[in-house]
């Protein structure tokens, strides 16, 4: 029997254990994927061995930490440093990145966007940001503090709440994880109200809640989804590999997406 885990902190609130189980259950794969709350990410090498795990996923804020503990790396999270699902391939950790795909997968019905506003500038942020740059879509960011804006400067446009001005966008992004345990906007009041008067769409990468950030887009009647779909999405590709392409893809998502409705 496989085990896989979610590692994360928080971690109570993550779905993914609901969605894989689901689908190994459905398709007779003998697998389990259960959930670690780890509070050091230093540590994420050594738990994942001691778990004698098949696979991972990693959330925030371990992204940038399991990038390191890989012993190689593959495919688009090598362009971004980024890792948020992990194989066991024969005792070597093999890290992946499934974010920036299932973002794409989720935003295909706002159709043509070129003009993207994205909050936040963590891992979830990288990971999206290189991947719209990769589309060649123009792209702003906006951050609490200047430090992690750094590996932005030469693909996007930054700024911090200090210096930002408004533009106009097709879509917002909001990649922080105010409104996660909390109830907090992404940026001051102020500033989210210039953001949403001057955007077409709104996606928050949160799932499972309507965020403040979300609920004030809903006042102003603006097009919104939340983080669900980009979960399925990254949850579909990362279930791929953690079953080494054994089942059908259009299996997998039915399955998955099934899991949302319990
Ligand atoms: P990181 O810890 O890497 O980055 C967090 C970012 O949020 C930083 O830019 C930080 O700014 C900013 N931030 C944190 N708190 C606040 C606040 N109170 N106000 C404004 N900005 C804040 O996190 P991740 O990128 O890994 O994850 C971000 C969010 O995306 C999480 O909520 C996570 O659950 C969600 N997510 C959802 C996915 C899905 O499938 N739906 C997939 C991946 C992530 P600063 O630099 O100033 O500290």
């Amino acid at each position: 029997m496989k085990l896989f885990s979610i590692f994360g902190d928080p971690v109570s609130h993550s779905r993914s254990p609901l969605m894989h189980n689901c689908v190994f259950k459905h398709l007779n794969y003998e697998a389990c994927y259960t959930r670690t709350h780890l509070k050091d990410g230093s540590k994420l090498r050594e738990t994942f061995l001691n778990l004698k795990l098949s696979g991972a996923n990693i959330t925030v804020p371990h992204k940038e930490e399991a990038y390191k503990a890989c012993d190689e790396i593959r495919g688009f999270a090598k362009t971004v440093g980024v890792v948020n699902t992990i194989i066991n391939e024969n005792g070597k950790l093999i890290g992946y990145n499934t974010d920036a795909d299932g973002f794409m997968y989720a935003i295909q019905e706002f159709g043509v966007v070129k003009n993207i506003l994205v909050l936040g500038a963590g891992g979830t942020a990288k990971a999206l940001v290189s991947r719209f740059v990769q589309d060649n879509l123009k792209v702003t960011i906006l951050n609490r503090s200047a430090a992690r804006l750094e590996s932005f400067k030469n693909i996007a446009t930054c700024s911090t709440w200090d210096d930002f001005n408004v533009n106009k966008y097709d879509l917002v992004v909001n990649t922080t994880s105010a409104g996660l345990k909390d109830e907090e906007l992404p940026a001051p009041l102020e500033i989210i109200t210039k953001i949403l008067d001057n955007t077409s769409f709104v996606a928050d990468a949160i799932y499972g809640k309507l965020t403040p950030f979300l609920k004030l887009a809903k006042e102003k009647n603006i097009t919104y989804k939340d983080g669900s779909d980009m979960l399925l999405g990254q949850g579909v590709l990362a279930n791929e590999l953690f079953t080494n392409h054994e089942l059908k893809k259009e299996d997998i998502q039915k399955y998955m997406a099934k899991s949302f409705e319990l």
